[in-house]
């Protein structure tokens, strides 16, 4: 899920109390989402109902039933889609699990371990993401916690790997954020090819597919997504919103500046 007061408030104002209308762009968000992660079923995602205006979360994942995926959306808010790939990247993470542990005979829990691992190792982060789990938790509250839990940042990444830009990450990154580059040059593409190289290799170990398949998915969406994601992206996106904790602390001027003008 994504928290409150991360998008515009004011694009917040009319909305048609209950029903799934502020879900139902999920689905093409989904959707695009599928064509670059094959494990993602093509079939169209449950869109569970509204949530309540006002309430905290933007926008949940739900977990599976029967394979596919549920998706709920706030009622006051209007789906951008940084947060639609995000969610996808929930679903992303419990599939791959699920098919994980049926390949291995391991429990899910145990599958799940195996894709944060591999991911917190990608990202250079301290620790291991158990202890990330542990600190979000021991913050007390999950508005407060919410960016230091693994599977968020996870979904975070994700949802770069989608669009093919990172336009900001809201999770903490320990100081090594996807847009920035280890010389810590703004780079927010080649920051979310990486991202993509990231996930499409674990999830070809999975979906058991060859390299030559692998590479014919990334040319073809590398060719359609980026222009149309862009214009998506900044829809609905609040640039005057910084991007997070230890870019702020770490006082990264060129950051916060680099995102705006995006
Ligand atoms: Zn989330």
């Amino acid at each position: 899920m994504i928290p409150v007061d991360i998008i515009n408030k004011e694009r917040a104002s009319a909305y048609l109390p209950g029903g799934t209308d502020a879900g139902a762009p999920m689905v093409g968000f989904y959707r695009d989402a599928t064509v670059l992660f094959v494990i993602l079923p093509k079939k169209d995602p449950i869109i569970a109902e509204d949530r309540a205006a006002g309430s905290w979360g933007l926008a949940w994942f739900f977990g599976l039933s029967n394979g596919l995926p549920i998706f709920s959306v706030r009622d006051d808010v209007v789906l951008n889609a940084k947060i639609g790939y995000h969610e996808a990247g929930h679903a992303f993470e419990a599939l791959f699990a699920d098919l994980l542990a049926r390949q291995l005979f391991i429990t899910f829990d145990a599958a799940v371990d195996v894709l944060r691992t591999a991911y917190w190792q990608w990202r250079g982060f301290p620790g291991t993401w158990q202890e990330a789990l542990d600190y979000s938790y021991s913050l007390g509250s999950p508005s407060a916690g919410w960016a230091f839990l693994p599977g968020e940042s996870l979904a975070e990444a994700f949802s770069a790997a989608v669009s093919g830009i990172v336009l900001s990450e809201w999770t903490a990154s320990y100081g090594k954020d996807l847009a920035l580059s280890f010389d810590n040059v703004y780079t927010p593409i080649a920051g979310a090819l990486r991202a993509r190289a990231f996930f499409l290799s674990i999830m070809k170990e999975v979906a058991m597919l060859t390299d030559e398949e692998i590479s014919r998915i990334a040319d073809a969406v590398s060719a359609r997504i980026l222009p149309e994601v862009l214009g998506k992206l900044q829809a609905g996106f609040n640039t005057s919103v910084t991007t997070f904790i230890d870019r702020q602390t770490a006082g990264d001027k060129k950051v916060a500046t680099a995102e705006i003008d995006q």
